[in-house]
């Protein structure tokens, strides 16, 4: 795609739900999208830019980026910054663009975890890298146990007043740091807009206390990892192609896959069928059916799964046959 060759769809907007993130002003898509795969240097700018442009396309207004992502750390934001002049610039008020700070990112006591110093150095590093002059979320990634939570989210409150962010959010936070960084922020005058938690059919430890806590206390959660990295989807059904995440054993490895979690995954494939969806569309469904739900924050590593992620908009509503079906499958 050549620089202002782009024309967002005229319908983007017809075609995504829109839902409140918490009880803030914001609402957010349904479905997001996250550039921790598949926008490195590693990637090829012409499938990780149609990915990004498909999905503005379709209404999704929401991007989730992170200091660290890539391969290299940082060359997603570098790449979203492109992708943000050659196409998206003139959309940037349509947008909701997020990243963190909370793991490793360069050397040294100052680029890791949760200090005021580390949080404040990335801001400004991920700003320029991806030309922006805010972002609309800026998020601790994890919590840090060495620092105290007060000087964390104090650095966060700090970002939103000086204008680098626009709303404050915590990620793999257990239920207690979260109520306590809630408190905080909201004495602050800058309260948690959103949660970023792992949350799917094969990951569930948000149901015990998390969502509940969300819910009371006005603060919204976006789902990562919906589809378990890939294990819920047809991907790993017949083998483990070469190109997938699986093959690439980082994050992802071929003995995660077990007999046992191979015949879940083909059973809750066969129950989607019936629902007339992919094993995808299904799980993502699914998350969605709880109103707690703010957005399910997918990843994409084509245009194709993109599309096919996006239909689970479109899926009929569950029946108490096939949640009960589900439930026995994911206890098997
Ligand atoms: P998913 O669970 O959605 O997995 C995405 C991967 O699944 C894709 O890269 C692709 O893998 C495969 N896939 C996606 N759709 C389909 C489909 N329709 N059919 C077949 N395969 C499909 O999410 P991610 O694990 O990628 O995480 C999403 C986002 O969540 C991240 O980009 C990031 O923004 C956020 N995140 C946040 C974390 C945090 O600590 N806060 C941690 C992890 C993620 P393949 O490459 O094999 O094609």
């Amino acid at each position: 795609m050549e620089k202002t060759d782009y024309t967002a769809a005229q319908d983007r907007y017809t075609k995504m739900e829109y839902r409140r993130c918490g009880r803030s002003g914001l609402k957010l898509p349904a479905v997001s999208l996250g550039l921790w795969h598949n926008f490195g240097s590693v990637d090829r700018y012409e499938n990780y830019s149609a990915i990004a442009l498909e999905a503005f396309d379709a209404g999704i207004t929401h991007f989730d980026l992170a200091n660290n992502y890539g391969p290299v750390p940082g060359s997603a934001e570098i790449n979203f910054g492109r992708i943000m002049r050659d196409s998206l610039h003139p959309y940037r008020d349509e947008m909701i663009i997020s990243t963190k700070a909370g793991y490793t990112m360069w050397d040294g006591p100052y680029g890791d975890w949760g200090s005021r110093k580390y949080l404040m150095a990335s801001l400004d590093q991920s700003l320029r890298r991806m030309g922006l002059e805010y972002v609309d979320i800026f998020y601790s990634h994890r919590p840090d146990p060495d620092t105290p939570i007060e000087e964390t989210m104090g650095a966060l409150s700090d970002a939103v007043r000086q204008g680098k962010a626009l709303y404050a959010g915590i990620s793999n936070y257990n239920d207690e740091q979260t109520r306590a960084a809630v408190e905080i922020l909201r004495a602050d005058g800058t309260p948690c807009l959103i949660h970023q938690a792992k949350y799917s059919m094969l990951e569930r430890w948000v149901e015990q206390g998390l969502l509940d806590t969300l819910e009371a206390e006005g603060v919204g959660l976006i789902a990562f990892s919906p589809l378990a990295q890939g294990l819920l989807t047809n991907r790993y059904l017949h083998g483990v192609p070469g190109d997938s995440r699986a093959a690439k054993e980082v994050f992802l490895h071929k003995s995660d896959l077990t007999p046992e979690l191979l015949a879940k995954i083909s059973s809750l494939d066969a129950i989607a069928a019936s629902r007339g969806q992919t094993l995808a569309e299904m799980a993502l469904s699914w998350l969605l059916k709880d109103c707690r739900v703010t957005s399910v924050l997918i990843g994409a590593s084509s245009v194709a799964q993109l599309r096919d992620n996006l239909k689970s908009l479109d899926g009929p509503d569950f029946t108490s046959g096939e949640l009960e079906a589900i439930e026995a499958i994911l206890k098997e």
